[in-house]
């Protein structure tokens, strides 16, 4: 939980993290800090987004720093966070030292209870506030977010496929965050959408501001982004423009999301432009076959971001391929499985010795990494690995993941 910022002022960045505290798991939202009477247009929006996180969280962390003690502000605040009659945990800050955890007495005026003091300096109450937490939180959640997590999702592809216009569609929603990178080069937004009850990051979007720069700047800028979304996301949505063909730079970025580990959707926009649907799904999913290292296992879904076809059905996708992501196999059904594979097609003999795999184990997910224990690795060829990732995905799915298989010597 990002409760102390090194800068004083305000923390611009909110940011979303899971915590699992003596059985219970609950998601943090950092917002922004709220300010009464905003002028400033960037601190005007952020109170929008912390009144969306008020909005669908269960309970409310009010942080009141010891040092500078209550505030008339403070006061404000604490008489609107009541009116919500949500859950609410008073937290003194920067209770660095035995003066500053006396000063919590002081909080008591904001009629909020109790307050937990806490150093973040020092790691101190911070258990005392994650038991205040974890109390009543299972009763609470009904109504509230099905999942605490949120998927992260970056949206990725060549300037003009529509990206802007997805993400724009998408915003038709009214339970949107968008989170500004004010006055940086970074041109971006990260926006959360809720959806079912389940939370969606769309990580470092593009778009939602027009892009008034000079091309070359554009495609560069295009690349570094699609890089830094990727890096932070659960799964990509690969965009291409249905009227136009698979380009080098478009296998570049396709490399990156399978070298990173990332779920991966295929989503061809512009489907409303396409006359002859029958024959361009064949033509395309011929050149996606030829060009894109991952069309074996991703999904591909046709969409308009113009006439939003589909693109709420992206949803589904993302729910099922994320979660296909996080799935783990036991040990005891892999290697039940594993044996018939190897029987069905026996490795084959190299430089006149005779290869085994003894057993195997998934050991990570995201993505999926399976160990197989062998007599000797470099006997098994790559087609052979590429054979038992086939069985793999055929028995056990993995729509969209990449699997990763490592092989270890074993006498
Ligand atoms: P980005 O650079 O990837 O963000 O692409 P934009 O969203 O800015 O879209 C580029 C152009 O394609 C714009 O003129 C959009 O209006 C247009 N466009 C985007 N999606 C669609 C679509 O599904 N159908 C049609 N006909 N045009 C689209």
């Amino acid at each position: 939980m990002s409760i102390v910022h090194p800068d004083s002022g305000i923390t611009r960045d909110r940011s979303y993290g899971k915590r699992s505290w003596k059985g219970v798991t609950f998601s943090v939202v950092d917002t922004g800090g709220i300010v009464e009477n905003p002028v400033d247009p960037v601190v005007h929006k952020m109170q929008a987004q912390v009144r969306i996180a008020l909005d669908e969280s269960s309970t409310l962390l009010f942080l009141v720093d010891l040092k500078d003690g209550v505030t008339p502000a403070d006061k404000v605040i604490a008489d609107q966070l009541r009116s919500l009659a949500k859950r609410i945990i008073l937290v003194g800050t920067k209770a660095d030292n035995p003066q500053l955890e006396l000063a919590k007495s002081d909080l008591y005026e904001l009629g909020l209870g109790e307050p937990v003091a806490i150093s973040a300096l020092h790691n101190r109450g911070v258990e005392d506030l994650l038991d205040e937490i974890a109390k009543d939180l299972p009763a609470l959640s009904e109504g509230h977010l099905e999942e605490a997590a949120v998927v992260k999702v970056a949206i990725v592809g060549r300037p003009n496929v529509g990206k802007s216009s997805l993400i724009n569609a998408l915003i038709g929603e009214e339970r949107v965050i968008v989170d500004e990178q004010p006055g940086t080069t970074r041109d971006t937004v990260d926006v959360m959408l809720t959806r079912n009850k389940k939370l969606y990051l769309f990580a470092d979007t593009a778009g939602l501001r027009r892009k008034a720069r000079i091309r070359r700047e554009v495609e560069h800028f295009s690349i570094a982004q699609a890089l830094r979304s990727i890096k932070r996301c659960d799964l990509a949505i690969m965009m291409l423009d249905a009227t136009a063909g698979i380009v080098e730079q478009d296998c570049r970025i396709a490399g990156f999301i399978k070298d990173q580990g990332k779920g991966v959707i295929i989503a061809l926009n512009k489907w409303d432009l396409i006359e002859d649907k029958r024959v361009s799904t064949k033509r395309l999913k011929d050149e996606l076959a030829l060009k894109l290292r991952f069309a074996p296992y991703a999904p591909l879904i046709t969409i308009s971001a113009a006439t939003k076809q589909r693109i709420f059905k992206l949803f589904d996708l993302i729910n099922e391929v994320f979660s296909e992501s996080q799935k783990r196999i036991s040990t005891s059904e892999f290697n039940e499985h594993l044996q018939r594979w190897l029987s069905d097609k026996p490795p084959p003999t190299s430089r006149g010795r005779k290869s085994k795999i003894l057993f195997g184990t998934q050991v990570e997910v995201q993505p999926p990494n399976f160990i197989l224990f062998t007599n000797d690795r470099n006997l098994l060829h790559f087609s052979y690995l590429r054979y038992l990732e086939n069985q793999i995905r055929s028995d056990f799915g993995f729509k969209g993941v990449p699997i990763r298989i490592e092989l270890r010597n074993r006498r």
